[in-house]
C-alpha cells in the first residue's frame, strides 16, 4: 500500500515578481491574498474529504490567527509547524535561542491557537540530505517535543527537484526516534517561476516539463507521474512540495490539487503527515537506520 502524503508549507506570498531588488519575504505581505490562498486549497480538501497537513510559518497566526483558525480548525486536517518566520534553520545551528524561537515558541503558539499538540516540523526550503550532520539542530527539535520532520526537500548540491528520498530515523545522529519523512518532487513555487538552481540532466523518474507550467494542468503534469511512480514501486509514500499562496497564484480554485487528489485517491489512500509518523512508529522497520 502507497500514500499519497497532502502537505502544504504555509507561509505568506514571496514576491519575487513585484521588487527582485529587495529580497524577498516569507511573512508579513499579501495577507489576504495569503488567507485566499489558503482557503481555496482547504476547500479542495473538505470537499472531498481528502485529510491534508498544513504546516504553519507561525508569525501568520500573530497577523491572521483567528482568519487561520476559521479556514484550518477542522478534524480532517493536521496542523504543524512551518518555523516562527521561514529562516534556514541550519545556518542557525550554533545559536540555541534563536533555535529556541523558531522551533519551542512557534509551535507553543501553533499548540496554543489550535489547542492540539504540535509533533511535525517542515524544514524551510529543504536540504539535500535533510538534518543529518546537525544534532545541534535535532537536539532543539526532540527537547521541544518534534517527533518527525519533513528537511529533506533538495536533489544534489541543494538543487530542485528533489528525488523521491524514503523515512529514516536519526539514528546515526544520536536521535533514534526522530523520524525524517522526505518531501518530494518540484517546489510549486519554482516550478511556477521563483528563481532557484534545477538540477541537469533530469534526475527524477519521469520528464521535467518542456515548459514553465503557467496553469494548473500544467502544474498537474509536473507531479502527477509521482502517483504511478510509487505505486509501480511499492514506495511507502509519495509528498508532493506544495504551497498554498503559489497554488493560488497560478489557479484561483486549486484546480492543481484537485486534479492531484482525484489522481491519486483512484490508486492510493490520501493521508497527511502525522498519521504517517503513526504508521512508521508502530512498523519502524519500515524506516532506515533503525537500530
Ligand atoms: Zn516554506
Amino acid at each position: 500500500m502507497s500514500y499519497y502524503v497532502a502537505a502544504y508549507d504555509t507561509e505568506a506570498v514571496y514576491p519575487w515578481w513585484d521588487r527582485p531588488q529587495d529580497g524577498f519575504s516569507y511573512t508579513p505581505e499579501h495577507i489576504a491574498e495569503f488567507l485566499e490562498g489558503v482557503d481555496a486549497v482547504a476547500g479542495v480538501h473538505l470537499e472531498r474529504n481528502a485529510p491534508a497537513s498544513f504546516f504553519l510559518v507561525a508569525k501568520m497566526l500573530e497577523l491572521a490567527g483567528p482568519q487561520l483558525r476559521a479556514i484550518l480548525d477542522q478534524p480532517l486536517f493536521d496542523i504543524q509547524c512551518h518555523t516562527f518566520t521561514h529562516p534556514n534553520l541550519i545556518a542557525l545551528r550554533d545559536d540555541k535561542n534563536a533555535l529556541q524561537y523558531e522551533l519551542a515558541d512557534a509551535k507553543k503558539l501553533i499548540e496554543d491557537t489550535f489547542g492540539r499538540p504540535v509533533i511535525g516540523l517542515t524544514a524551510p526550503g529543504g536540504y539535500t540530505d535533510g538534518f543529518r550532520g546537525h544534532p545541534t539542530v535535532l537536539e532543539v527539535m526532540w527537547e521541544a517535543g518534534y517527533r518527525y520532520v519533513r528537511s529533506v526537500g533538495k536533489g544534489p548540491n541543494g538543487t530542485l527537484p528533489a528525488l523521491l528520498d524514503q523515512p529514516f530515523w536519526y539514528t546515526q545522529d544520536g536521535f533514534p526516534e526522530l523520524l525524517e519523512t522526505p518531501s518530494h518532487a518540484w517546489h510549486d513555487n519554482i516550478l511556477t517561476g521563483q528563481p532557484a538552481q534545477v538540477h541537469w540532466p533530469p534526475l527524477l523518474p519521469w520528464p521535467y516539463p518542456d515548459k514553465m507550467p503557467h496553469d494548473a494542468q500544467g502544474v498537474y503534469r509536473a507531479y502527477a507521474p509521482g502517483i504511478d511512480y510509487a505505486v509501480r514501486h511499492g514506495l511507502i509514500y509519495y509528498m508532493p512540495i506544495f504551497h498554498p499562496w503559489s497554488i493560488y497564484r497560478v489557479d484561483k480554485q486549486a484546480a492543481q490539487i484537485t486534479m492531484l487528489l482525484d489522481d491519486a485517491g483512484a490508486k492510493m489512500e490520501i493521508t497527511s503527515c502525522t498519521p504517517i509518523y503513526h504508521h512508521i512508529h508502530r512498523h519502524p522497520a519500515l524506516a532506515a537506520d533503525k537500530m
